[in-house]
């Protein structure tokens, strides 16, 4: 009898039942909205990056039908053989004139756009300065570089100057944050890392996937929230959260995004979005610029929920937008956190370690525009009797 080469992974599943710590995959029937059908049970749902409600927007679903009877359902190729569609480029001239950039690139997802971003333009050469809590997507651009990967502790400004001191003031350098942290949901401290990137001559990288749609003129991100335009050189967005539909982005110089189009793996390697996507994404554009109180009543809600977990006592971390951590201290505790919540009709998915610091696991809620005031308020009934219960508050 064959031995099975893949048993090791059982043995870990094993360990991960026996710790609490095993998930099954929550099942969505229906459509991604304020309350929706998971694991056949209606729930407020406060697990999805749907911010502005997107997902089902009227103008975004026609704009997808209509490219589809134009233009079929797959581009067929890679960008870089026969896979760039007049729409493709369209979304690129939008997008740049929306970030006030000469260029951008489009990806299939912001996973890989930062991942083929960061690995395309640096070497072994290099060095990477690096906020801990970063993006899983912006890691892993940085080991495929094999760059040096210098690691600053959360937001610490001054840790990351003296990491930056003791370097050669020759070698490249890149220093990358997140514009929004996607687990603490606090901002990353913009204007004095571009200070420091001017100062030390670094090539400045602000991920903006959870910015995007949510924060600045039209939802333009952290970039112009803090009226950094012109002082990174790298933005990256993604199409996936509050924009709705899929993909990536990164904007930046005309070269660069050139350049990317030459070096970038995902660009070269995997085939471009289907026309219906992109569609999708332009419509969105045009949702941000003639329909930003939709931006308005996400943040009357974020307020609105927010303030109702800090009344209660919740500790809620240092969050500064939509995303709201709820820590609840070891995983055990957050699952429980989830799973009781989840019996009371409110969906907030725990997170725990690896995601997470061990002893801050968490569960993590998202408000969105299309929440209403009784959804929001059932789920603050929810967590107030779930918390008490669980000795949280
Ligand atoms: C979600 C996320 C990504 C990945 O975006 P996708 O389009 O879902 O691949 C990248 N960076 C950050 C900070 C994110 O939160």
């Amino acid at each position: 009898m064959r031995v099975d080469p893949l048993a090791f992974l059982t043995t870990e599943l094993d360990s991960l039942r026996e710790q609490g710590l095993h998930r099954s995959l929550r099942i969505l029937e229906g459509r991604q909205q304020a309350s929706s059908r998971f694991d056949a049970r209606t729930v407020v749902n406060l697990s999805s990056n749907n911010y502005l409600g997107l997902t089902t927007h009227p103008r975004l679903i026609e704009a997808a039908i209509q490219a589809i009877r134009d233009y079929g359902v797959g581009s067929g190729s890679v960008r870089t053989i026969a896979g760039t569609m007049e729409i493709h480029m369209e979304l690129e001239r939008r997008l740049a004139a929306f970030k006030n950039t000469e260029a951008v690139a489009v990806f299939q997802s912001g996973f890989a756009a930062n991942a083929g971003t960061v690995s395309a333009i640096l070497t072994k050469e290099d060095v990477i300065i690096s906020d801990a809590l970063n993006h899983a997507s912006i890691i892993d651009g940085c080991r495929l570089s094999r760059a040096a990967i210098k690691v600053f502790p959360h937001k610490d400004v001054a840790a990351a100057r003296t990491i930056l001191k003791e370097l050669p003031g020759s070698q490249r350098k890149l220093l990358i944050t997140d514009g929004v942290f996607s687990m603490e949901g606090d901002l990353g401290p913009l204007p004095e890392l571009c200070d420091l990137a001017e100062e030390f001559g670094c090539i400045m990288m602000v991920d903006d996937a959870h910015a995007s749609g949510v924060f600045g003129r039209n939802g333009r991100g952290t970039i112009d929230h803090f009226n950094m335009h012109g002082r990174v050189d790298i933005q990256v967005g993604t199409l996936s959260k509050a924009i709705g539909a899929l993909g990536g982005y990164v904007a930046g110089s005309k070269d660069f995004i050139d350049f990317l189009y030459h070096r970038a793996r995902p660009f070269l390697f995997s085939t471009s979005h289907p026309p219906s996507v992109v569609a999708s994404c332009l419509a969105a554009l045009d949702v941000l610029e003639q329909e930003p109180e939709i931006i308005e009543r996400l943040w009357a809600n974020t307020r609105f929920f927010k303030a109702g977990l800090e009344s209660m006592g919740f500790d809620t971390g240092l969050s500064e937008s939509p995303i709201t951590p709820v820590i609840a201290g070891d995983g055990v505790r957050a699952m429980k956190l989830s799973d009781r919540l989840f019996q009371e009709g409110v969906f907030a998915q725990g997170i725990a370690f690896p995601t997470v610091a061990r002893d801050k696991a968490r569960v993590r809620t998202i408000v969105t525009a299309t929440h209403s005031q009784n959804e929001l308020q059932f789920a603050l009934d929810a967590f107030k009797r779930v918390g008490l219960e669980l000795g949280l508050i």
